[in-house]
């Protein structure tokens, strides 16, 4: 695993706590929730009751996409328990249709939820061959490298409904 930065990186404090911390969006004052607001988006790649798959407006890995539950809750525990049940087989669908891709070494799925209140979950796909940007640090590769032409998140986007749909 590698940092997309030369050495040496210096240390720093972690900054001071702000308690309470701000709204996120979706929440009270945090502004309107992006992924509530979702079923005539165009980044919709496929959906069901309870779940929709989106395209992501930017991103440097060919294949990344996030997943969000069609209804508005924060966290594994307060989806529904047929939304709890359903998840893994959702998640092994989008899997298949990652790999399906080629290339693809490995599908990370990381779910952070700092800024979006509305439970999401996100899938990286680790290019073959790419070592260096094996493991935890993906998302940070992501976010220094160029991201791709929409074009090709387009078409990618396209090749990934076409598989959901057959699943
Ligand atoms: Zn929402």
């Amino acid at each position: 695993m590698s940092l997309p930065y030369a050495e040496p990186l210096t240390l720093r404090e972690p900054a001071d706590l702000v308690v309470p911390e701000p709204p996120r969006r979706g929440e009270s004052g945090g502004g309107p929730c992006g992924a509530c607001d979702w079923s005539d988006r165009a980044d919709v790649l496929w959906s069901d009751e309870h779940w929709h798959l989106h395209n992501p407006g930017s991103t440097s890995l060919r294949g990344a996409v996030w997943l969000a539950s069609a209804e508005h809750v924060d966290s594994f525990s307060d989806l529904s328990p047929e939304g709890q049940a359903g998840f893994g087989v959702v998640c092994a669908k989008v899997d298949r249709a990652l790999l399906g891709l080629g290339d693809v070494a490995r599908v990370h799925l990381y779910r952070w939820g700092d800024g979006g209140s509305h439970f999401h979950v996100w899938f990286l796909p680790r290019p073959l061959g790419r070592l260096d940007m094996a493991g935890h640090l993906l998302p940070v590769w992501e976010d220094a490298m160029e991201p791709l032409p929409r074009e090709e998140i387009a078409r990618t986007g396209e090749r990934i409904r076409t598989a959901m749909a057959a699943a």
